[in-house]
């Protein structure tokens, strides 16, 4: 096998010395620069701190971003906006698009209307329940309409945005101000780390095979040297693991929770009832462990989609699958019927919160975002937060700027950690951070759990262990039992697995799922989703972001998640039972990281498969 280029010493690089460094412009970026970059210069251009390698100058900040373009991969929310708001006082009419003030929230309980979906007895029981009183509850087109829901899941006052645009929005604004550049389609392998203190970064190298050796037009990745380098290159950022892995999680933290979440845009029907601001949330439906959510912006179109939880014990959670089931629940298709699919992807979400949160600073480099830890897992929001921690950061660094303080470990965590612990990221990160553990036993106890948490503000939760990924994957036979006999769930796979396809479809029908009425514009095919919806692109001379690092792992796996749940059938079973990646297919949603069903023999808190920096992926801003 070839050696790959970023691991050799020898390789004669480009170098540039900035200030500041970021890895990724995700909304906990944005949230840095934009307070960040605001206040680098006077209102009559001179420095108002000056750069160390630009003498009379502001400081250089790079940021570099992974993606095609400025929001090309981040996801539709609704979100309180509160911090939002305090950097952005006008943002409600700063005409950003796709934009709506919520309106209309609604929680629904989704009842199975074809039979097929795994329910515990009590759920059952639960279901007879609502179908026997529905003449006297807010039951329709088999959804119940939770009359009442808590407080804390509301986002009363806030906004449902496109995080596309959004995102296109803040960036224009950050580089308008003329102190910051943001460098698109330009992902950063690694930091660089030289006695434990992090220095900068090096970005990819182009011109190489698959395996990252040098190949025709080799053109190795500049390396950039900062004094801080700021990492916020969300859930599953390869910077983020690699500092993970050298400098360790503080103790009992560990990030063992995750969710996948698909989304469709879609331009809604002409005579849609929905009204712009509308956000309804589901459970119970295609499977009690997948939440859905439907955002309506302006102009008839919607946001939509569903999560796939890693602790869902299924060893084939394919996530568009179910997303199709979901949208043909009669409560949703009323609305979807006649919509037609903008666009489509998918991204990974960490669901460990604040325990998951790494070190959030050292010598030379600080963490936001959701890679921080910042997501809070009680009420689904992630976006604010991200935000939040980074406007913390630039605050904070402007502090030590000003004061010509060294961004040490030190100085980083009595400013920006110090800002972060006393701000609401932090109070309601500690009330929500175990409110997710009663899912460990069940969906039930899981929304006890979360409704305990939330309403006594993370005073009393059910308890329960969080379980590595790899720990938890049954085998064929253990899930389909009582549904495909166990000969014939195998055959079914290997039958599949010798036409290069992945089995989850064939598994499904055969357990009692209907096939899905494909029309052309709304139920397409997951190629078709991938090519018009994502508009996937992966520009030639990278290495291949995906690896199965450890094969032997593979070759012994019988359960081949990562083929099962990959979110572009970018992975696909393989010769000697080692998958095949396909670099055009991935849309870089991270969910191979952590759908493996065997832990990397190395850390046990890690998978037998590596996600590493690349290129291309989603080729839309409309997500
Ligand atoms: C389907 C879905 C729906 C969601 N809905 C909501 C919601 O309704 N409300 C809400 O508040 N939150 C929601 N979230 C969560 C929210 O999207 C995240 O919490 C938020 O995006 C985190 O921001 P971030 O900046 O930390 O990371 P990200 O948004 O993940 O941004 C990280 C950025 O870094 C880039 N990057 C990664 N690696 C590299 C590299 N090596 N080099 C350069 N760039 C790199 C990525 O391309 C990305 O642009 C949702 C998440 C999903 C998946
Ligand atoms: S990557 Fe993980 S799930 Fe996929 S074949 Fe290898 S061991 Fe199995
Ligand atoms: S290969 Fe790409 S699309 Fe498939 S799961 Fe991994 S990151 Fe997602």
């Amino acid at each position: 096998m070839s050696q790959p280029a970023s691991e050799s010493p020898t390789i004669d690089r480009p170098r540039m010395d900035a200030d500041i460094v970021c890895v990724g412009f995700g909304p906990a970026t944005a949230g840095f620069l934009f307070t960040l970059s605001k206040q680098l210069a006077n209102a009559d251009g001179t420095p108002a701190v000056e750069s160390a390698v630009a003498p009379g100058l502001p400081p250089q900040v790079l940021c570099y971003e992974r993606a095609d373009d400025i929001g090309f991969g981040v996801s539709g929310v609704v979100t309180k906006a509160r911090a939002l708001r305090t950097s952005i006082p006008e943002i409600d009419k700063a005409g950003i698009p796709m934009a709506a003030p919520v309106g209309d929230e609604k929680m629904l309980y989704l009842l199975d209307p074809v039979g097929a979906s795994r329910r515990s007895s009590l759920l059952r029981l639960a279901d007879k329940f609502v179908h026997a009183f529905q003449w006297a509850l807010p039951f329709e087109r088999d959804a119940l309409n939770l009359p009442w829901t808590p407080g804390f899941l509301h986002k009363n006052g806030g906004m449902v945005l496109s995080m596309g645009q959004f995102m296109q929005w803040v960036g224009a604004q950050v580089q308008n101000t003329g102190t910051v550049q943001i460098w698109p389609g330009t992902p950063v392998s690694q930091a660089l780390i030289e006695e434990n203190k992090v220095v900068g970064v090096r970005l990819l190298d182009q011109g190489v095979d698959k395996q990252g050796a040098p190949a025709d037009s080799f053109t190795p990745g500049m390396d950039i040297y900062a004094a801080l380098t700021v990492v916020g290159d969300g859930p599953v950022g390869p910077v983020g693991q690699q500092l993970d892995e050298h400098f360790g999680l503080p103790e009992n933290h560990h990030a063992r929770d995750w969710a996948i979440g698909m989304k469709f845009v879609v331009d809604l029907p002409e005579d849609t009832p929905l009204k712009p601001g509308t956000v309804l949330h589901t459970f119970g439906y295609p499977e009690p462990e997948i939440f859905g959510f439907l955002y309506v912006h302006p102009d008839r179109v919607a946001s939509l989609g569903i999560f796939v939880p890693s602790w869902f014990d299924s060893p084939v959670r394919t996530t568009y699958r179910y997303l199709q089931h979901w949208m043909t629940h009669p409560y949703l298709w009323h609305f979807l019927k006649g919509g037609k699919l903008r666009s489509w992807g998918a991204k990974t979400l960490g669901e460990s919160g604040r325990r998951g949160e790494p070190h959030l600073a050292g010598d030379g480099y600080a963490r936001i975002g959701e890679g921080s830890g910042s997501t809070n897992v009680l009420t689904g929001s992630g976006v604010d937060e991200a935000w939040a921690t980074g406007a913390q950061l630039a605050e904070a660094v402007l502090e030590l700027l000003k004061a010509k303080k060294p961004f040490t470990k030190e100085n980083l965590e009595a400013t920006y950690a110090q800002r972060r612990r006393a701000s609401w990221v932090e109070q309601e990160a500690r009330a929500a951070e175990k409110s997710r553990d009663g899912f460990q036993h069940g969906v039930v106890t899981g929304l006890i759990g979360m409704a305990l948490a939330g309403l006594s503000g993370g005073r009393l939760v059910l308890p329960g262990k969080p379980l590595r990924p790899w720990e938890r994957i049954p085998s064929l036979e253990d899930y389909f039992r009582g549904r495909v006999p166990p000969g014939e769930a195998q055959k079914i796979r290997d039958d599949c697995y010798a036409r290069g396809v992945s089995a989850h479809a064939a598994l499904m029908e055969r357990a009692g799922w209907p096939a899905i009425p494909y029309d052309g514009q709304l139920l397409v095919s997951h190629q078709d989703a991938l090519l018009v919806g994502g508009k996937v692109q992966a520009p030639h001379g990278y290495a291949d972001h995906v690896a199965f690092v450890f094969p032997n792992e593979c070759r012994r796996c019988g359960t081949k998640l990562c083929v099962e749940v990959c979110s572009g059938q970018a992975i696909t079973p393989g010769e000697n039972g080692v998958p095949n990646f396909d670099r055009e297919k991935c849309v870089h949603c991270g969910a191979c990281l952590w759908n493996c069903a065997s832990a990397s023999p190395e850390n046990p808190e890690r998978m037998a498969v590596a996600f590493r920096a690349g290129t291309g992926g989603l080729h839309s801003a409309e997500n």
